[in-house]
């Protein structure tokens, strides 16, 4: 469910028009909803009522720190990859000991900079990058919380680009080393080995893959245990699928997600911690453009839109689908045709949608991308020095610009020409 509808003929974000915002902000842009991001984030948090938990947004997924803030607010801590996330997180407020960092290359400085702020811990996921936090914790006479990310090899069943926990990905431990590495990990002084850590993936829409994943490391706390490690914290990583189009696609809810991790580690009593990111931040989302052209190719129509591959790259990225809607309501059984769905950048890569059916579009027309909140607006480049979008945070009757379009200017004066030229 999100806050994006018709009203009086004319898709509103909450309660405003989007012809009115588009009439202050221009296209393109990306705009958020304060009462979806909300809603979904309580979705998990209700889903793990009962146990000991905390919800820590994969803010990769949108990070505008207005997103970061409206969460914060509501209690949510932050997954963060890293230093620069780690410096948005913390300039949107949001306190040390709510900040996990995940991600396989972290740098010295990065590490440094997590302690120096007192994060609630690491989730390592090599034997080097374990060294690394145990000296530089050391040596400022701290004690690192680790969690280890263990690859559980379990098939996520999503987009090979998005899938993480097989053997073959570059993520994690292997589950059958985890004897010995967390061993390793006891025996360093810099660490305070607390939990276990695992991600498998990312929109994934059934719930076994996770079933398989939390059995495993339910059975991996037992035995850790027995070995003398004192397991407490449980971090089950995000990946929870999200509808790309309305009516056909069933992804399972947060709620039946959360008993599923009450029935797989609830016993263990450990505190859980898990790090959606798509699900909080996706439907609350989208990306309004205008039609510049209406072009009749040979044998098919394109729909020239100002927003471009460069401004949402999941289509060609990931191959993936989102609705594409007329700001304007369409007439009841109005007729539908299919039109190819592109940008203006110099690649035929630059495709939202082939032959999708909408109805009649014509140059000036307003077009809204649905789902679009997650690694939308982050995954955005200036290639063909295009500005990198705004973004947009509505808030019931009220919004803001939150991230402004940059000039021209802005984007060039940040080269500078050597002296010899
Ligand atoms: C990307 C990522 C997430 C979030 O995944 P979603 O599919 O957006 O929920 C969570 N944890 C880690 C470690 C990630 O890399």
């Amino acid at each position: 469910m999100d806050h994006f509808l018709y009203r009086d003929g004319v898709m509103h974000a909450e309660d405003v028009s989007l012809t009115d915002m588009v009439a202050q902000v221009g296209t393109p842009f990306y705009c958020y909803s304060t009462a979806t991001l909300t809603r979904h984030f309580q979705l998990f948090d209700d889903a793990l009522a009962g146990m000991p938990h905390l919800v820590c947004y994969a803010m990769k997924a949108a990070s505008n720190q207005a997103i970061l803030k409206t969460l914060g607010d509501l209690g949510a801590g932050m997954d963060v990859v890293s230093g620069g996330e780690l410096a948005r997180a913390t300039a949107a407020g949001i306190p040390g000991d709510r900040i996990v960092f995940s991600g396989v290359g972290k740098t010295h400085e990065e590490i440094h900079a997590a302690l120096s702020l007192g994060i609630r811990q690491f989730n390592v996921e090599s034997e080097p990058e374990l060294r690394a936090i145990s000296e530089i914790a050391s040596s400022l006479d701290a004690r690192a919380a680790v969690a280890i990310r263990v690859n559980p090899d379990v098939d996520a069943k999503t987009h090979a680009k998005i899938a993480t926990g097989k053997s073959e990905n570059k993520f994690g431990i292997p589950i059958a080393r985890a004897r010995d590495v967390y061993a390793e990990a006891a025996a360093m002084p810099g660490l305070d080995v607390i939990g276990i850590d695992v991600h498998i993936g990312s929109q994934l829409t059934q719930l076994d893959p996770f079933e398989a994943a939390y059995k495993k490391v339910a059975e991996l706390t037992e035995v850790l245990r027995a070995d003398g490690h004192d397991i407490r914290r449980l971090d089950l990583g995000g990946g929870l699928g999200i509808p790309y189009s309305q009516g056909n696609e069933a992804p399972p809810l947060p709620k039946d997600y959360g008993a599923l991790i009450k029935r797989t580690v609830g016993h263990l009593g450990c505190e859980i911690e898990i790090e959606p990111g798509r699900l909080i931040v996706g439907n609350a989302g989208i990306l309004v453009s205008r039609v510049i052209y209406v072009k009749s190719g040979q044998d098919r129509d394109f729909l020239i839109l100002d927003a471009a591959m460069n401004d949402l790259i999941r289509p060609s990225m990931y191959d993936a689908y989102h609705d594409i809607v007329p700001v304007i309501q369409p007439a009841v059984g109005a007729e539908r045709s299919a039109y190819d769905v592109v940008g203006p950048v110099c690649e035929s890569g630059d495709t939202f949608a082939k032959a999708r059916q909408l109805t009649a579009l014509h140059e000036g027309d307003l077009v809204a991308f649905r789902s679009a909140g997650a690694y939308g607006a982050v995954m955005s480049s200036e290639y063909n020095t295009r500005p990198l979008i705004p973004e947009v945070l509505v808030h019931g009757s009220e919004f803001a610009v939150v991230r402004a379009r940059p000039s021209f200017d802005d984007i060039i004066n940040r080269d500078t020409i050597p002296y010899w030229l």
